[in-house]
């Protein structure tokens, strides 16, 4: 005979999230406030530290916490690069210094994030990379491109590997850099794919400015320290997308225009799951105009009727 189900090991952290939320979610606050509420109680990024944003939680907590957000119609942290993968690298390797001026803006959705790992002769073999950071005054200049860069173009910052010692064994010769994109050394060119769309991007890197302060770990250590952003990043393709909020507001809608603005790339991936219809779609569409276009793919085109470039501007 099955056992009276009584209280989970969620339960406690249901009713916690659960009266927290009916006190303090305000659909009429702007996007910035709920967001500052985040971080401040620590609901935003549940699995983090008190002291950084967090709640201490385990990591088992963080889905009981999203379903209560969707139950309530509450705005969660911003998704992307930022919460998923700068986030648990700058807390895990990251001095202080660091966690202290990007850890609050990347849950408030004030800055956002790309990475720059890979290179046009440094895909699978990642620790071939050949970027270059060399010292230069109180900080680094770095050269060299990188390819494959999804949101590159809105981003403020970049997760970047750069090789800074060339005399010892390829992986112990990287750093992992905390990049600057808007500055005149970083230019970033979007891919275009066959189905139309730009989802990727590439970055040139001329003598690109990175402060001495902006090295997550040791120099030389950045392969110790990508391993944990690749870790975190394997953990992403599994995990269910967080519901949308399905709410009414001010600090929805704000919410609803950041999503559409960090997911667009992800919409015209070419190895999303119903890619064949992404492309007989486009096509149908290019060479007879009979089928109607997918509203987000309208709303990607220019007056022209080419696709947008993804929103690119800089
Ligand atoms: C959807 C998507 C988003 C991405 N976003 C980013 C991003 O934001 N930032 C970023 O830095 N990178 C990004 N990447 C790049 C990605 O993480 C990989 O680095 C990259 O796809 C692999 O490099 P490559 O395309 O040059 O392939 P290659 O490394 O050239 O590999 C091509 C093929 O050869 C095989 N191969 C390679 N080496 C060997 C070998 N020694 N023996 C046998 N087979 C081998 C590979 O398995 C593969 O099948 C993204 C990739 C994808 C698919």
């Amino acid at each position: 005979m099955t056992p009276p189900a009584g209280p989970g090991p969620g339960d406690e952290v249901r009713a916690q999230v659960a009266a927290w939320l009916a006190e303090a979610w305000d659909p009429e606050l702007s996007l910035a406030q709920w967001r500052d509420c985040l971080a401040d109680s620590g609901w935003g990024c549940p699995a983090w530290p008190r002291e950084w944003c967090g709640r201490g939680l385990p990591a088992a907590a963080v889905g009981v916490v999203a379903q209560e957000f969707a139950r309530a119609g509450a705005v969660a942290a911003p998704e992307g690069v930022g919460m998923n993968l700068a986030g648990p690298t700058i807390l895990e390797h990251g001095s202080d210094e660091l966690k202290r001026r990007f850890l609050r803006s990347t849950v408030t959705g004030e800055i956002s994030w790309c990475q720059l790992f890979s290179e046009p002769g440094a895909g699978s073999d990642l620790a071939g990379l050949q970027a270059r950071a060399e010292r230069d005054g109180d900080g680094f200049a770095v050269s060299g491109q990188k390819v494959w860069n999804t949101s590159a173009y809105h981003a403020d910052f970049g997760l970047l590997l750069a090789r800074t010692d060339w005399d010892v064994p390829k992986h112990r010769g990287i750093t992992y850099f905390i990049l600057p994109m808007r500055q005149p050394g970083v230019e970033v060119r979007p891919l275009r794919q066959m189905n139309g769309y730009a989802s990727f991007n590439e970055v040139f890197l001329d003598r690109a400015r990175v402060p001495a302060g902006n090295v997550i770990g040791e120099p030389g250590q950045g392969w110790t320290v990508a391993l944990t952003t690749l870790a975190h990043e394997r953990r992403l393709a599994p995990a269910a997308r967080r519901p949308a909020s399905g709410s009414a507001g001010r600090a929805a809608e704000e919410a609803a225009e950041e999503t559409e603005r960090a997911m667009a790339p992800y919409r015209w991936y070419p190895q999303r799951a119903d890619q064949a219809s992404v492309i007989s779609l486009t096509i149908s569409w290019r060479t007879s105009g009979s089928v109607s276009r997918p509203a987000a793919m309208a709303r990607s085109m220019t007056r022209s009727g080419r696709p947008a470039r993804c929103g690119y501007q800089r």
